[in-house]
């Protein structure tokens, strides 16, 4: 008889769709509520003034918004370092005013964001940047303004964006070369393409990973207003693109950060600089 079949068959999918929403929620409540940082191996962030570095305006508000809501929430003193105005188009102008706007939604005042434009550091998938002057552009903002505790992407730089990595790069090879380790660095955790996108479900492996590698100093961050991510986002007028409305809403980034300690001697995750910078 086709008739119960396909009645046994819609009741299937009905349960698997409800159960995929109902654990989605779960996720999505036990993010909100949970109470930030759960410190894994390690401490909090080393002092009050922490120092964002990233590489295009809409870096914070793509990967770092629960970063930022966290700190800007918890009475830290936070400024925003952007090493370009991600002029790849021709939209430098309007994506640095983006930028501020952004930043202030999140909580940073616009007098706390500096964004470069300069000759060396342009957006672009093939611009190289130099790791040394990326150090010597950080430690001058370190000095400046008094940073205790630094925060920039991982070597793979969440979307594998080369101007990602060298920021990561500049920032550990200045970690590498303070010679009492006075320079406390965080990084974003990159994870893989099926965590990036299950959006809140990623609390648990989030919990599992930072549990499971007792070597390393994690904090991990939960975004208690998403909403705000997306808001942030949307302030980045010239990006807002159907394909980006669907990252911010489906990307586990806009609801929790990993941030993972560089060691400058931990040369077991890292690895090496790549080839090409060795000798800047
Ligand atoms: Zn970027």
């Amino acid at each position: 008889m086709p008739a119960p079949k396909t009645s046994i068959d819609d009741i299937m999918w009905l349960l698997i769709v409800a159960s995929a929403l109902s654990f989605w929620l779960a996720s999505f409540i036990a993010c909100v509520s949970r109470k930030s940082p759960s410190v894994y191996n390690g401490g909090p962030f080393e002092g009050k003034n922490v120092l964002l570095v990233v590489a295009h305006p809409d870096d914070e508000s793509m990967f770092f918004s629960p970063t930022i809501l966290y700190l800007t929430t918890r009475g830290y003193n936070l400024r925003l370092l952007c090493l370009s105005t991600g002029n790849a188009d021709g939209k430098g102008d309007m994506r640095k005013h983006e930028l501020l706007k952004a930043c202030a939604l999140l909580g940073v005042p616009t007098e706390q964001v500096k964004v470069l434009d300069h000759p060396n550091l342009q957006d672009g998938f093939g611009n190289n940047w130099d790791h040394s002057l990326l150090a010597k552009i950080v430690k001058e903002e370190i000095a400046s303004c008094g940073i205790n505790v630094v925060i920039t992407f991982d070597s793979y730089g969440v979307s594998g964006h080369c101007n990602h990595r060298d920021v990561h790069y500049g920032v550990r090879k200045l970690t590498l070369e303070s010679s009492h380790g006075d320079i406390k660095a965080w990084e974003l955790v990159s994870t893989n393409i099926l965590r990036k996108y299950i959006g809140p479900i990623d609390i648990w492996t989030s919990i599992l990973y930072a549990s499971s590698n007792p070597a390393r100093s994690i904090q991990l961050l939960t975004n208690e207003d998403p909403r705000k991510s997306y808001a942030a986002m949307s302030l980045h007028a010239s990006q807002w693109v159907w394909f980006r409305k669907l990252f911010i809403a489906f990307s586990s980034y806009s609801y929790m950060n990993t941030l993972r300690r560089i060691h400058p001697t931990d040369s077991s995750h890292e690895g090496p600089l790549p080839e090409t910078n060795k000798e800047l």
